[in-house]
């Protein structure tokens, strides 16, 4: 998330460093801003918005051969001018990418400094600025910076009076390109390649002087390391795409990292997830409203929350929920789940409800984005800028947060136990162990991707799951698939099983999954090609062609497991049939109209 570019050199700074931003504009963003050194100060033009907005405000032909940029992706503070990037305090300017985790505590010790931000970025100025008054030496500084921050970053810095940027990073991306030109800081490739392809790579505690004319790299303890330069051989999109062929498969490989990322961000033990979710417990009805895979992870989400948290939910489609009577409770809460914020449906219950006076609670991935910003309360996923069209890392992260609502509510109403709260420390590594067998899916893609019809069967949760991974289906390859709630298939779908037709049935529920099989059984006898996704062994195996096994977790975690596999389903389908699976035809990313 969030991009930094930063270019000393013989050429002028200013248009390098624009058109460097433009090319991380696929991380997302919600401001930029930048910093450019001139004959008389250092100076900052910082905008809330587009980096066109940004441009138009700057004399692109700024005699300044020195500077660095910024898009920031808000994590503290609402996206704004003040809250932009670079922040100056005293004799340092800086841009940073990532989260201090200790930025209050750091806060409360620079008490000698007026804030002008809400952002944890100002507040490590500040403490370079001190830390640069007292040793009156940057490189000795950063050398112990590490031992005063907790949190990752990556920082572009500039010192008044000195000709150098300097950077440092830990746990965010940075890298320091080299041309014979001049020297670039970046957070990724694509932003330098115009200019260069060679550039050295910042590992974690390391940091950087850079001159026009030189790099000195320091290792953790402050010594001078050599290092060798790398060469990026390749396209500026593919470099954006990180070595995966679409951004879809990227999106649904960066998916351990992200959904680790979310429940991190709202349990580190039970006091931490009270803190954040307090005040959940005292509605007695609750309606989840959304459109697509926010509406289909509000479904999975209904049977969580009713399950443990003992609370009646109803779940409805936006565009549905918007033109229907409802009668409310008078402790009524109604979630609004929206990845871009900016869903108009979702957006006009929002705004409706509020206006009847029910209490609003959105989840939502983009910061500041309009749902987020209306809502009562927000619970914010941590899934990062998504570029490819149909969803998978914002559905698996709004499946984990209704997960902890539901583990909340749980604890609250002591239908789960607090120890719980463990199952989820892993998470990271179970996704990861289930992304690693990418082959028996790109087999059984292989089985199906002719077909015109794919079904998908299941109950209960399972039946949630089989409606998303059908819709990613539809979206991706074109294909037409239906989920379809096991039990009804003999009201109505079954009459479309003919020889060879594709039905993948996600089974892993307990206490239903002898009817499933019943009803797999069912398909199997009118020549349907079976495949299973199940957390257990299927002792028969005439009921299936193909078994993807998946490990038995708790169920507050389970569906995670299941929806990655149907990710890989349908990229794999769609790429045998040739589809643009990042850009499927007619649908847009974000839907801002009714
Ligand atoms: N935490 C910083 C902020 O909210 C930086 C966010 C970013 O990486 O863009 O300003």
């Amino acid at each position: 998330m969030c991009g930094i570019v930063g270019y000393v050199g013989k050429s002028k700074c200013v248009p390098k460093i624009i058109s460097g931003l433009e090319s991380l504009e696929y991380r997302g963003y919600d401001s930029a801003g930048i910093a450019y050194v001139t004959n008389e100060s250092i100076k900052i033009k910082k905008e809330q918005g587009r980096i066109k907005v940004l441009k138009d405000s700057l004399n692109m032909n700024e005699e300044s051969y020195m500077g660095i940029g910024h898009t920031r992706w808000a994590t503290h503070g609402k996206p704004c001018k003040v809250n932009s990037h670079p922040h100056q305090v005293g004799d340092i300017t800086i841009v940073h990418n990532g989260i201090i985790e200790n930025y209050e505590e750091l806060k409360n010790n620079l008490k000698e400094y007026k804030f002008k931000s809400e952002t944890d970025s100002e507040v490590v100025a500040a403490l370079i600025d001190k830390l640069y008054h007292e040793d009156k030496d940057i490189i000795k500084v950063l050398s112990k910076l590490k031992d005063y921050l907790i949190g990752s970053y990556a920082l572009g810095i500039l010192v008044n009076g000195d000709d150098n940027i300097y950077a440092i990073r830990k746990d965010s991306p940075l890298i320091i390109g080299i041309s014979e030109d001049g020297n670039f800081i970046a957070s990724d490739v694509p932003a330098i390649l115009e200019y260069t392809n060679m550039y050295y790579l910042l590992l974690n505690d390391e940091f950087a002087l850079i001159s026009k004319d030189d790099v000195v790299i320091y290792d953790k303890n402050g010594e001078i390391s050599t290092k060798s330069l790398m060469t990026f051989e390749g396209s500026k999109e593919a470099a954006m795409k990180n070595g995966y062929d679409h951004y879809m498969l990227k999106e649904i490989y960066e998916q351990p990292k992200v959904v680790m990322e979310t429940i991190k961000e709202y349990i580190l033990d039970y006091k931490h997830l009270k803190e954040r979710m307090k005040g959940l417990e005292k509605y007695d009805a609750i309606d989840i409203v959304g459109c697509g895979s926010a509406y289909h992870v509000g479904l999975v989400g209904k049977s969580l929350i009713m399950k443990y948290g003992k609370v009646p939910v109803y779940v409805d489609i936006a565009s549905e929920y918007r033109y229907t009577e409802h009668i409310y409770s008078k402790k009524h809460l109604i979630i609004l789940i929206s990845q871009s914020g900016e869903t108009a449906d979702t957006l006009a219950v929002l705004r409706e409800a509020k206006q009847q006076g029910i209490d609003t609670l959105a989840i939502v991935n983009v910061v500041g984005s309009s749902i987020a910003r209306e809502a009562h309360k927000v619970l914010y996923i941590k899934a990062g800028p998504e570029i490819a069209v149909a969803t998978t890392k914002a559905y698996l992260c709004q499946l984990m947060m209704l997960s902890l609502i539901a583990l909340y509510l749980g604890i609250n109403k002591g239908t789960l136990d607090k120890k719980i709260i463990n199952e989820y420390d892993n998470m990271d590594l179970l996704l990861e162990k289930e992304l690693e067998n990418k082959k028996e899916l790109e087999d059984i893609a292989k089985l199906i991707y002719k077909n015109k019809d794919i079904f998908y069967l299941g109950r209960k949760i399972d039946y949630s799951l089989c409606m998303e991974a059908s819709l990613k289906l539809k979206e991706v390859s074109y294909l037409h698939s239906e989920a379809y709630a096991a039990g009804e298939l003999k009201h109505g779908t079954i009459s479309l099983i003919e020889d060879k037709t594709p039905v993948i049935s996600i089974i892993t529920d307990d206490d239903i999954r002898l009817k499933t099989l019943s009803n797999v059984k069912e398909v199997c006898a009118r020549g349907a090609l079976s495949i299973i996704i199940s957390n257990e062994d299927v002792l028969d195996k005439s009921l299936y062609t193909k078994l993807i096994k998946i490990p038995k977790v708790h169920e507050l975690i389970g569906s995670a497991l299941v929806m990655v596999k149907c990710q890989l389903i349908a990229y794999y389908v769609a790429r045998l049939n040739g589809c643009d699976i990042d850009k499927p035809r007619n649908l847009a990313k974000s839907v801002t109209v009714e």
